[in-house]
C-alpha cells in the first residue's frame, strides 16, 4: 500500500464526500456545514430557550475496555457514547449556546441555554480537562479562556503551559 500524498488525499475526500454525504447532514432542525473553522453544526431554524436542539446518540464504549478518545462523551458510569453525525461535528465554545445534558439511557441532549436564531453555529461547552494536549481554543469570544478547557481547569492549564513552553 503506498501512503497517500496531500494532494491526492484532498482529491479522494473530495469524492468520498460526494458518493457517501458522510460529512454532510441537514434535517429540519440542524444542518452540517463548513464554517470558518471547518466542519460544524448550524441551526436549520430557530430555536427558544429550553428547547431541545439534538437528541445526541453514537457508539457505546464500555468504561471497562476503553479508554476514550477527546471526543466521547460520558453517559454514565459505564459507558461512554462516540457521538455520530451530525453530533461530532459540534464544536466547542467558552461561549456556548447550548449545553449537555442526560436524556435517556442511551442518549445524550443539547439543549438551547438562549436563542438561537436559524444559521447560527450550535456550540457547547467541551469542559476537557487541562492536560498536555489540551488545544488552544480559537472559538473567539470575548470570554475566551484560552484553552478548551473547562473553567475550573484554567490555572492548572495555565501552569501546564508554562512548563511546556520552557521545556521547548
Ligand atoms: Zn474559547
Amino acid at each position: 500500500m503506498t501512503k497517500l500524498g496531500k494532494k491526492r488525499r484532498k482529491k479522494l475526500q473530495d469524492k468520498v464526500d460526494q458518493i457517501s454525504g458522510y460529512r454532510s447532514y441537514h434535517d429540519g432542525d440542524v444542518e452540517v456545514s463548513s464554517g470558518k473553522k471547518g466542519h460544524g453544526v448550524f441551526a436549520a431554524r430557530q430555536f427558544l430557550p429550553g428547547e431541545l436542539v439534538i437528541e445526541i446518540t453514537g457508539q457505546l464504549l464500555s468504561k471497562k475496555t476503553y479508554e476514550g478518545s477527546s471526543y466521547v462523551m460520558d453517559l454514565d458510569q459505564q459507558w461512554y457514547l462516540e457521538p455520530g453525525i451530525p453530533a461530532a461535528f459540534l464544536n466547542h465554545s467558552c461561549s456556548p449556546n447550548t449545553e449537555l445534558i442526560h436524556l435517556t439511557k442511551r442518549s445524550l441532549g443539547l439543549v438551547a441555554i438562549c436563542n438561537i436564531e436559524a444559521e447560527t453555529e450550535i456550540t457547547f461547552d467541551y469542559q476537557w480537562e487541562p492536560c498536555d494536549w489540551t488545544p488552544r481554543c480559537r472559538c473567539g469570544a470575548p470570554n475566551c479562556r484560552g484553552w478548551v478547557v473547562a473553567k475550573d481547569g484554567v490555572e492548572t492549564m495555565r501552569q501546564l503551559a508554562k512548563k511546556t513552553k520552557k521545556q521547548k
